[in-house]
This record gives structure tokens, sequence and C-alpha cells, in this order.
């Protein structure tokens, strides 16, 4: 396993990193969950991804239950948390970043996680009702307070970034330094668009997520959908369409020839592909079982045999045109 910096920070994470929407609780219970980070840090990763959203606050619950019995020592791992949906509906509870239920938020997450406090948290979302400044402040806070020791963003647009950034600074209070973006074959604008600037500017650094769609580029919805698969879970029908999109079906079929040829997995690969952007700091990979982390984490060889040659062929098969770099 490499490791690469959080963007300009002094902390390093590992290239692929664990994450548990969806899994933990719904498809994986404490004794699985143990089990699938114990084989993501075997293979060197150093963070786990976590929100209080998941799974309505029970991801923490397993996450905080694995955690317990495996006995890690805390310096050698990161968490993380995130904020922004909430888990009531009371009327300052949710879609917020109101600096009430951030700290109030953070008090539930650290007793479900049974921890001191989180390495990284994050917005999950922007809230465009409440002010920046006061989202600022309360971020700054939960660090000065010990509660988490850095703070970022997730799909936030980039002038709600360079805002938060420069309120930081006006008032030198601690500054978001990381993004959390979807970024996978499919979706690439913003972590190839919007995004570059501040890893440029500001030494943004990125935890992406979803590199394998929901599991659409590992292949396995290529005849329909499985009934062990996310696609079939009760509560993710709004994912059907994509996973069984003939067009991206089709693209993925294309990977097949340059998979063959590299001796890897369809997952692998797309992997691997998250991992050639420089841009990124850690991919933050999903499983629903052991076997699947232990495939996912060879991922990091794969990227070493990803030639230049190769990336363009799989930008034709998504009928990607990249501009030429000016000098
Ligand atoms: P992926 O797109 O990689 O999807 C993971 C799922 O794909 C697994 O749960 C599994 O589902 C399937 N899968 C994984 N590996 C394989 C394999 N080798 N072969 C076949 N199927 C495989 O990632 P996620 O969507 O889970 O996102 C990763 C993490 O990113 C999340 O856990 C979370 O921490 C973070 N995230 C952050 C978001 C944000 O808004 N900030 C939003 C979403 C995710 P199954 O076996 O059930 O089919």
């Amino acid at each position: 396993m490499k490791y690469r910096y959080l963007g300009k920070t002094g902390i390093q994470v590992s290239e692929l990193s664990f994450g548990s929407w969806v899994t933990f609780h719904n498809q994986a219970d404490v004794s699985l969950a143990q089990n699938m980070m114990a084989a993501a840090y075997d293979a060197g990763v150093n963070f786990f991804d976590n929100a209080e959203v998941y799974a309505g606050g029970k991801s923490e619950q397993v996450m905080g239950d694995a955690l317990k019995k495996l006995k890690w020592r805390r310096g050698s791992y990161l968490v993380s948390t995130k904020f922004y949906w909430g888990l009531n509906n009371g009327i300052n509870e949710k879609n917020t970043l109101n600096r009430k239920r951030l700290i109030e938020g953070m008090n539930g997450s650290l007793e479900r996680l049974q921890l001191d406090y989180v390495d990284l948290v994050y917005c999950h979302r922007p809230d465009p009702t409440t002010p920046i400044e006061e989202t600022v402040w309360a971020m700054h806070n939960l660090i000065e307070w010990g509660k988490a020791l850095y703070w970022g963003t997730s799909e936030w647009a980039a002038s709600e970034i360079i805002e938060a950034i420069q309120i930081a600074e006006r008032h030198h209070l601690h500054k978001p330094v990381v993004e959390q973006p979807q970024y996978n074959m499919f979706e690439r604008k913003r972590m190839e668009g919007d995004y570059v600037r501040f890893y440029k500017e500001y030494g943004y650094g990125t935890t992406t997520w979803s590199p394998l769609a929901s599991g659409l580029l590992s292949g396995k919805y290529q005849g329909g959908i499985p009934k062990d698969s996310r696609g079939a879970l009760k509560g993710y029908e709004w994912l059907r369409d994509k996973l069984t999109d003939e067009g991206k079906l089709a693209k993925v079929n294309g990977l097949e020839p340059i998979v063959k040829e590299l001796g890897c997995t369809l997952s692998q690969l797309a992997l691997a592909w998250c991992l050639k952007n420089p841009f990124v700091s850690t991919v933050i990979t999903g499983a629903s079982r052991v076997e699947q982390v232990h495939e996912n984490m060879k991922a990091a060889d794969v990227a070493d045999k990803v030639t230049a040659e190769i990336m363009e062929r799989i930008d034709a098969v998504f009928g990607v045109k990249k501009e030429e770099e000016e000098e």
C-alpha cells in the first residue's frame, strides 16, 4: 500500500481506504464489518470513512463496536464522520449545518463510535440556509475542542469552498482541507474540472467516493441485477436505473479487452483508474464481503500497469476527449 498526503496537510492516508455507506448494518453485522476492516487494515488501509446518516446512525455503532474488538492502536488509523441530513425531523435538526446541529451531531457520533475524537469531519453537503461563516466557526470549534482533527466538505460547489477558506483565513480559524466528491469513470466532472484549482492553489485534498459507481464497474450488472447485490437491496430502488442503463453497461463491456490484457478484474481496473489521478488523496472503497476487500486491495498493484496509452483507451471507451494540456 502506498500513502499520499491529504492535500497540503501533514497527515498521510492510504491510497485505498474503506467506507461503510450502505453496507454496515444493512449488509454487514459487527462481525463481518470487523473482518472486512481487518482485511483492509492488514492490506495497509489507515482510513475508515463513515457518516452520521449512514443506516440512521447504526453504521457508526457497527464501526464503533468493530473498532473496540479490533483493539488497534488509535494512532494507527483515521476515522471520519459527516453531517448534514441529521437523524431527526425537528426544525433545526435536518438538512442543516447550523452550529447547534453540528455540535450536537458530533457528540452523538463520538458516542456511537466510542471514540474521543474523529480524525476527519465533513460537511456532507452544502447548506444554503446557514451562513457559511456560522458553519466555519462551528467546525473550527470542534477542532479546537479536540473532537475532530481536520475538517472538510463533500460535494460543495467550488465557490462555496473558496468562501469557507476565505472566512477561515480572515478570522485565523482552522480551514477546510479536504473535499469528498464522487469520482469514477462515469463521474469525472468535478474532480477533473471545477476542483482542479483547489488542489493547485489551496492544496485541498480529496477522499473520493463510489469508485465502482456502486458496483456497476465491477461488471456484476452485465446480466441483470444479481439477488445478492446492492442493486437488489430494499430502499435502493433509485439506483436500479443507473445499474441497468444499457449505454453504461456497454461502456463497462468495452473495458473487457483491457482487463484481459492486464490480467486483472474490472473492479481492480476501475479502482486503479481512480488512483492514476494525482489529485486523489485516497479512493474510498466499499464492500459487502471480505473477498471483495481482498480483490479490491490488489488494485494498487494494477495501477502500476495502467499506462498513459491504456488511460487513453479507457477515455475512448467512455467517449471522453481530453483537451491538450497547456504548457
Ligand atoms: P463503490 O462504488 O466501490 O461500491 C461498493 C459496492 O460495490 C460494494 O458494497 C459491493 O456491493 C460492490 N463491490 C465492491 N467491490 C466489488 C468487487 N470486487 N466485485 C463485485 N462487487 C463489488 O463504493 P461505495 O458507493 O460503497 O462508496 C465507497 C464509500 O464512499 C462509502 O462507503 C462511503 O464511505 C463513501 N461515500 C461518500 C458519499 C458522500 O456523499 N460523501 C456518498 C457515497 C459514498 P454489493 O456486493 O452489495 O453489490
